[in-house]
């Protein structure tokens, strides 16, 4: 069956702050987005290094944690009612005969639009995969790096690896679902929030779920599937644990990924902008956030919300020419007020 191609204004690549705050300006000029990101969550860097970090320096807000920052976007974005594609990479970028760009996704979604923001900080996290000899045997039907449907693991024997928050909120989201779920960490000091390693400990002492220390040194299992995973325990014991799926977090790195094949001005894995509008060397193809550069360009998140007012209002320019761009404050403009829903002042 092909995939439906979906229609819009701008295409936003990268669902950190800056691509998150895009939706709003885009939003205020009538424009439409949809938004796609690697991650199963918005928030980029804000979420996935630093959400109970406060933040100082935005301005007006005299500390917001990255989280926090995220759920405010996320709010004043809401009036414009922009379309999230998570999970899944950017992946391919044509030039259509109509003068339009079409991306598809590691997931197979086809968007359209005349206008591309590429927002993607210093590129996908992806993640660190473990160093088990046998991995690349068992990828395919048993490991998962991230989870898509809860609903794919119901009675389901789980291993899960890491001690970090997102394997501690994994292993405590899913064992009421699972038939068992196991914790393995390297070693007895989790990384999670308190509130996470508190409610692990509650769930293990009550015996709701099993929390192992040691090295996986074994995959175990038949055709791709696994049925048992071996582990050196801290004092050398070998233990084995049954296993249907394997679940490793053990944390993100980055890479710039597809969008270095994509003919952009590459500087240092940086895209080269024109500052004036934020336009790459390809026309209606923007770069805002930490991947643009251009001289004197500051990597902070209150840098990249002003690239992505000025880069709005070119790009609305260069797709819509016949168009008026609506121009005033929110404050006292009607049009703007009525784009954001604001029916009482
Ligand atoms: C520990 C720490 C503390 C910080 N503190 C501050 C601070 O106090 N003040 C401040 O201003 N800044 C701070 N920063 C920097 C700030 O977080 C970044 O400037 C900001 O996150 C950049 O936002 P962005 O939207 O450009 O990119 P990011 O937040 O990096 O988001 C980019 C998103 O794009 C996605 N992506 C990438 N490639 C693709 C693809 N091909 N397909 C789909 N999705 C893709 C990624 O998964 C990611 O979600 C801090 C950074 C760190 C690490």
């Amino acid at each position: 069956m092909e995939s439906e191609i979906i229609t819009t204004d701008m295409i936003i690549i990268g669902t950190g702050p800056v691509g998150l705050f895009a939706i709003f300006e885009a939003g205020l000029l009538g424009l439409k987005c949809h938004l796609i990101d690697n991650l199963d969550r918005p928030g980029g860097q804000c979420t996935e290094l630093y959400p109970e970090k406060p933040i100082y320096d935005i301005p007006s807000r005299p500390h917001v944690t990255g989280q926090q920052l995220v759920e405010d976007l996320m709010t004043q974005a809401s009036p414009f009612d922009p379309t999230f594609h998570l999970g899944q990479q950017a992946e391919t970028l044509e030039k259509m005969a109509s003068g339009h760009w079409r991306v598809t996704t590691t997931r197979g979604v086809i968007i359209d639009a005349p206008i591309i923001v590429v927002a993607v900080g210093a590129g996908s996290f992806v993640p660190k995969k473990p160093p088990y000899g046998k991995r690349a045997e068992f990828e395919q039907k048993s490991i998962d790096y991230a989870v898509h449907k809860m609903e794919k693991y119901r009675d389901k024997r789980l291993v899960i690896v890491g001690g970090g928050d997102s394997a501690l909120d994994w292993a405590i989201t899913l064992f009421p679902l699972a038939k068992r779920v196991t914790l393995i960490h390297r070693r007895r000091e989790f990384r999670g929030s308190q509130d996470s390693v508190q409610r692990l400990h509650d769930l293990t002492t009550a015996g709701s779920l099993d929390v192992v220390y040691g090295n996986i040194t074994d995959l175990i299992g038949d055709d791709g599937q696994l049925s048992k995973v071996a582990v050196t325990l801290l004092d050398g014991e070998i233990q084995h644990i049954d296993c249907d799926y394997l679940l490793p977090f053990m944390g993100l790195k980055v890479k710039l990924g597809p969008i270095a094949e994509w003919g952009l001005n590459l500087d240092k894995k940086h895209v080269a902008v024109d500052p004036e509008t934020f336009e790459t060397t390809q026309q209606g193809i923007y770069a805002i956030g930490d991947v643009c550069t251009y001289p004197g360009k500051i990597k902070l998140i209150l840098t990249g919300f002003y690239e992505a007012a000025v880069m709005t209002r070119s790009a609305f320019r260069y797709a819509y020419p016949d168009r008026k761009i609506t121009a005033g404050y929110t404050t006292t403009n009607s049009a703007l007020q009525q784009r954001l829903g604001i029916t009482d002042k």
